[in-house]
């Protein structure tokens, strides 16, 4: 899988650094369909182009919510293989798009219908930023509004791919209006990645989220085979370090914590994340509902989630409950896979 970058250097060695700006610039133009409409480069140059990809996508299946609120997507690549990514609209009126990283996932975890499926490849940056690309070019059809807000939570492990995901957020930040604080990589918290993150001058600083589901090793152990044994320790080192280069209002950690009837959810749990809680700087957790994935688990009851929430709040902690949208077409978290 060749990046258009390397191909275009490949096939116009000759042409000068701008020309490329150009070009990139144009595939984010909302009205062009090929580079036929790039009227911007010149006639004999635009027709040397006809072979040149405009984008990796190759095929699409749109499915929409009953609500008409969320929309699912499979994309086919070059390769025949497809990802699912998501659209979900917010009372307001904004739109978020939820990106898939890999196709599938090597991480395993128990409650994840992506983890099931193994890893098949993971995703070149072209194919990361074309999801946004193809949601762009769909909406003015279908739905008003902007598309404001971009989260890594659809297939596969963000931090397993990292200079891909790395280049797909640096082009969005070119090209769109989307900045960095409305961008979110939700990671399983690969540690060395983690850290690599802390000393990279060329990372983007866009919002984290770490998937924890857990503070109990045993437990998180249990649910995501990946789990180093010495995670929480390191996590509490890494987040001391992450709040000291970039905390503040608007850059805090978030933990995702997806409610598990009987496994995560009990009062020790949740003394246990408190516990762990009170040792970062504003760290905010998320209580996610627990889609249906074909998985021996239930969703913890509506009551149990808020007296978990509770308990969190009395500990000082900021806590919300998530909405899930569109698991009527398996569009949730967790719910994407190959089709
Ligand atoms: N691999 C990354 C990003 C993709 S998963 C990660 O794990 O963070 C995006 C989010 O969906 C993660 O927080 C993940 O734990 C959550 N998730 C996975 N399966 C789920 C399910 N069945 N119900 C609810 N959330 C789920
Ligand atoms: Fe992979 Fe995230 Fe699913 Fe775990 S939850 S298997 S890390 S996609």
């Amino acid at each position: 899988m060749i990046s258009r970058h390397d191909q275009f250097k490949k096939l116009y060695p000759n042409e000068p650094a701008f020309r490329w700006k150009q070009m990139e610039q144009a595939l984010f133009v909302n009205r062009f369909s090929s580079w036929q409409d790039v009227t911007s480069l010149s006639k004999p140059f635009r027709e040397n182009l006809h072979n040149f990809p405009w984008t990796t996508v190759q095929n699409a299946q749109i499915f929409s919510n009953k609500t008409k609120d969320t929309f699912k997507a499979a994309l086919q690549f070059s390769d025949n293989q497809w990802v699912e990514t998501v659209l979900m609209r917010n009372p307001r009126d904004q739109l978020t798009i939820c990106v898939s990283s890999q196709i599938g996932c090597p991480m395993g975890c128990a409650f994840c219908a992506t983890g099931k499926m193994g890893l098949s490849r993971s995703l070149i940056a072209d194919e990361i930023v074309d999801q946004y690309r193809f949601w762009k070019k769909f909406m003015p059809q279908k739905l008003e509004g902007e598309i404001t807000n971009i989260v890594f939570m659809g297939m596969g492990e963000p931090l397993l791919n990292y200079e891909a995901i790395k280049e797909s957020i640096h082009t969005w930040l070119r090209h769109t209006l989307i900045g960095k604080t409305h961008i979110t990589v939700s990671t399983v918290g690969v540690l060395p990645t983690l850290k690599k993150i802390l000393e990279d001058p060329t990372w983007p600083d866009v919002r984290l989220a770490i998937s924890l589901h857990s503070a109990d090793l045993e437990t998180r152990k249990r649910l995501m085979p990946s789990t180093a044994t010495d995670f929480i320790e390191k996590l509490i080192e890494w987040a001391h370090g992450y709040t000291q280069k970039y905390g503040n209002r608007r850059h805090h950690l978030t933990f995702e914590y997806v409610m598990l009837s009987g496994i995560n959810d009990t009062n020790f749990h949740a003394q246990k994340l408190a516990e762990l809680g009170q040792k970062i700087d504003q760290v905010r957790v998320n209580l996610i509902p627990y889609n249906f994935t074909n998985s021996p688990f239930q969703c913890s009851p509506l009551k149990t989630m808020e007296h978990f929430q509770r308990t969190l709040k009395n500990a000082g902690l900021t806590v919300t409950i998530r909405k899930s949208k569109g698991d009527d077409i398996a569009a949730a978290c967790g719910q994407l896979i190959q089709m």
